[in-house]
Formats: structure tokens, C-alpha cells, sequence
């Protein structure tokens, strides 16, 4: 195996930020983990501390290890209930915003994605704090792709557009979905800041 060598200040760096334990169960011995998986990518928010069972028995287990993205999120805000099973349907609902493309085809599912995300936060303990700053933070922008404002009215589907309108009308489309996916990008981390957050007032008996 071919490796770039990481240089000590980063891995010094990385051991005394964990105290020089496994930042999953808190052992002895830690090794470094690279949490994308690119052996090359040195970079500090790209590297866990884990010992060996935490890294080689799980993390390099593809049937045991923890989610690539999730892993970041727990590099990034360090809380570890992230780590546990109860986050995972949260986390879950919220993984489509990692998946945008800001230039797709319009559909409805990102708007879905968005709204069960919403409706999910809402049913938790302070949910509804939290839900509607999420749906401030995912809420459409622009016209909605199933309607069409014609003489101030809204009216579903393209297909209800008169002739000379369609055109303009795609465009605007078009454009508003544009804008809904870039402002969804733009928020991802504010929303998952929110979760995390969220996660301290869960009973995480009842969920
Ligand atoms: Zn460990
Ligand atoms: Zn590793």
C-alpha cells in the first residue's frame, strides 16, 4: 500500500485535540483514521482518532463501520449522540441535502426530501422550536414547480398554462428551482447545526 506520509504536526495536532484516545469509546492507543477514506487527504477535519478495534475491527468493516458522512458530522461537532442508533432517522432525513446538484432537472422530491425533514422535527420534544427554524431554513424559494400564477391565481401543472405562456413559464420554473436547491446548499450546515442541537433535548428513551 502506497501512502502519502502524514506529517507529524498534523498527527501531534490530532492526538492532543482527543487527549490521545480513541474519540469513539475513549481507549488507549488510538490510531489515525482517515475519514473520507483517501489515505492522501491530510487535512485535520478529515482525521479521527480511533483505536484499534474502533478502526480496524469497525471502521474498516464495511458490515460494522459508521457512514461516511455521519463520521464527518461527529469530526465536526463532536457530540457523541451522534453516534447513536436513535440519531439515525433524523439523520437520515436529512441526508438528501448532501445530494444536491444545483443544475438537476426540477422534481418534487427535493421539496418531499424537505418537508418530511420538517414534519419529522416537529413531532420531537422541542420540535416545534426547531421545526420552524428547519423550515425556515428549507422552505421553497420562487414559484413551485406544480403551480403556475395565471391572473393571480395559482393553478396546478404546466399543462394548465396558456400557449403563449409556457415558455416564460418553464424559464421561471427553471430558475426558481435553481434557486431552491442553491439556497438548500447553502443552508445544509445551519440545518444540521439544528438537529445537533436538537439532539440535547431528546428523551432518547421514547424515541
Ligand atoms: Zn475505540
Ligand atoms: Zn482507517
Amino acid at each position: 500500500m502506497s501512502r502519502k506520509a502524514m506529517p507529524a504536526k498534523t498527527r501531534d495536532a490530532l492526538l492532543n485535540e482527543y487527549n490521545h484516545k480513541c474519540a469513539v469509546c475513549g481507549g488507549d492507543h488510538p490510531q489515525v483514521h482517515h475519514i473520507d477514506e483517501d489515505h492522501s487527504n491530510n487535512e485535520l477535519e478529515n482525521l479521527l482518532p480511533l483505536c484499534p478495534n474502533c478502526h480496524l475491527r469497525d471502521q474498516h468493516n464495511p458490515t460494522r463501520k459508521i457512514d461516511i458522512q455521519k463520521l464527518a458530522l461527529f469530526r465536526k461537532y463532536k457530540d457523541p449522540a451522534i453516534l447513536k442508533p436513535q440519531f439515525d432517522p433524523i439523520y437520515r432525513k436529512q441526508i438528501f441535502l448532501s445530494e444536491i446538484e444545483i443544475n438537476d432537472e426540477p422534481t418534487n422530491y427535493i421539496e418531499q426530501q424537505a418537508n418530511e425533514l420538517t414534519y419529522f422535527v416537529l413531532s420531537l420534544d422541542m420540535g416545534e422550536f426547531y421545526g420552524k427554524k428547519i423550515y425556515q431554513l428549507v422552505r421553497p424559494v420562487g414559484i413551485n414547480s406544480i403551480y403556475i400564477l395565471d391572473r393571480g391565481t395559482l393553478h396546478p401543472k404546466i399543462s394548465h398554462c396558456r400557449p403563449d405562456q409556457k415558455y416564460e413559464y418553464k424559464n421561471l420554473v427553471l430558475k426558481s428551482y435553481r434557486e431552491y436547491r442553491q439556497k438548500l446548499v447553502d443552508n445544509k450546515e445551519d440545518v444540521q447545526e439544528a438537529i445537533i442541537e436538537l439532539l440535547r433535548y431528546q428523551k432518547w428513551t421514547n424515541v
